[in-house]
Parts: structure tokens; sequence; C-alpha cells
């Protein structure tokens, strides 16, 4: 999609701390981290909010989550833990609209979130 920054990124247009990547994801690092290891994963295809995911995008959260789990596990932090979110709209805290799953680790989660 034009004009999508996270699409850019997915493209090597606009260049990111990239940490991950396969034929369906791409992660990179947030660039205002919000724990010592915050890590985007975006799916290739545009999908601008949860709302807008259809039939068949199943399969691409569920290689969202499949990266979360491998670069959990490739940068030491799967046993300690970590936090997966997804933001949704204005009321949800999203800003970018290109999904994105951020992982958090490095530090202890509080639960409720703010
Ligand atoms: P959200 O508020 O859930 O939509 O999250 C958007 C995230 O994207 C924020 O945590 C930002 O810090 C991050 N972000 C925005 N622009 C960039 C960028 N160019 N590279 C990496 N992270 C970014
Ligand atoms: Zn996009």
């Amino acid at each position: 999609m034009d004009n999508c920054l996270f699409c850019k990124i997915a493209a090597g247009e606009i260049p990111a701390d990239k940490v991950y990547e396969n034929d369906a994801v791409v992660a990179f690092r947030d660039l205002n981290p919000q724990a010592p290891t915050h890590v985007l994963v975006i799916p290739k295809k545009h999908i601008a909010t949860l709302n807008e995911l259809q039939s068949g995008d199943e399969a691409v959260v569920g290689r969202m989550y499949g990266a979360a789990r491998d670069i959990a596990a490739s940068e030491g932090f799967a046993d300690p833990g970590y936090r997966t979110v997804m933001n949704c709209n204005e009321a949800g805290g999203q800003t970018v609209f290109h999904i994105h799953l951020h992982l958090l680790a490095g530090r202890m989660m509080h639960w409720p979130p703010g």
C-alpha cells in the first residue's frame, strides 16, 4: 500500500533495524522502545487494523506469533518470559495503521497494562 510506513519498511524502502524476516513477516526494533527488548513483528501484507482482518488472513497472524516465538528463543528470553501486544484503533493506542505485534522483554511486565 502506498504511503504506509510499515509497508515501506517491509519492502526495504525505509531503513529499520531488522531482526527477522521470512516470506510472510518482517520484525525490527521499535524506534521508541518500551522495554530493554522491543521488537515489532509485521506481516508483509498490508492489513490496516485487526478490524480489517479477512478470512484467509488467520495464517498470517499465526506466522506473526511464530516469529515472536522464534525471536524469543534466539534472543534468549523465552524462559523468563515476555509480552506480545497488538493495539487496535485510537482507544487501543494504535498509531501506525499496518498491524504489528509488539514483542516486549527484558523487564517485569505489569498487569493491568496502562
Ligand atoms: P502502535 O502505537 O501500537 O501503533 O505502535 C507503533 C510503534 O511503531 C510505536 O511503538 C513506535 O515507536 C514505532 N515506530 C514508529 N515508527 C517507527 C520506525 N520508523 N521504526 C521503528 N519503529 C517505529
Ligand atoms: Zn502497510
